[in-house]
């Protein structure tokens, strides 16, 4: 079997966002679906290692923020590759609590709110079904697909994601060497394609999708 044939389906980008008490509470997915048509259901998988996912059982009500091309990968590193149980998400984003959920602000689509509805178990994910009891449209900005986070923005899948695959080492080595990952999120800064190299870079430079520092990078 070749799971690379299932990196052909597409996807789009979308932060889900729900509230644990008085904390925000979000996670990055790619895994939104609208179900039904009418009175609208859709479906979202959530790994069940997530904090997102035991905070939407008890809250039964969350957000989807629709990421598009202008937003921020700062966005998608937070909110991928970082966990909401020991970190506050939404300190470093501009957001707005609606219907008492967060909906991010940063140069999204639109976004739905959502009632929950019932959870089906995926073996290591968690599919939930929820009714949109509010949606709005607000921006005209081109959604994000995986693809393009992929090939535009050289992001990887966080481990817990539904779509993430172990990249093998060589298929990283795209051309020659002088390429640096970051060992959290696999951005690459890659000298053939910059104009600075890595060693050259500031000390306070930081992976421009997850914000770790340049000591979290490893030469490939
Ligand atoms: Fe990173």
């Amino acid at each position: 079997m070749n799971v690379n044939a299932l990196m052909d389906m597409t996807y789009g980008m979308y932060v889900i966002g729900t509230k644990n008490d008085d904390k925000n509470v979000g996670c990055f997915v790619n895994t939104v679906t609208q179900i039904t048509a009418e009175n609208p259901i859709i479906s979202v998988s959530i790994n069940k290692k997530s904090f997102t996912n035991e905070t939407i059982k008890k809250n039964k009500k969350f957000s989807v923020s629709i990421l598009s091309e202008k937003t921020d990968s700062k966005v998608i590193g937070t909110f991928g590759f970082t966990s909401s149980r020991d970190n506050n998400k939404y300190e470093n984003v501009i957001y707005r609590m609606i219907d008492e959920v967060p909906v991010l602000s940063e140069e999204i689509c639109g976004y739905a709110i959502c009632e929950l509805i019932d959870v089906v178990d995926a073996e290591t994910h968690d599919i939930f079904l929820a009714r949109v009891i509010d949606a709005e449209k607000t921006s005209n900005n081109e959604p994000m697909t995986y693809s393009y986070y992929h090939k535009v923005i050289k992001g990887s899948a966080p481990k817990e994601a539904p779509t993430y695959v172990e990249e093998k080492e060589e298929e990283n080595v795209m051309e020659e060497k002088n390429q640096y990952k970051c060992k959290i999120c696999g951005y690459i800064h890659d000298e053939n394609k910059s104009s600075t190299k890595f060693d050259e870079l500031p000390d306070d430079w930081k992976c421009p999708i997850c914000g770790r520092p340049k000591s979290d990078f490893e030469k490939i």
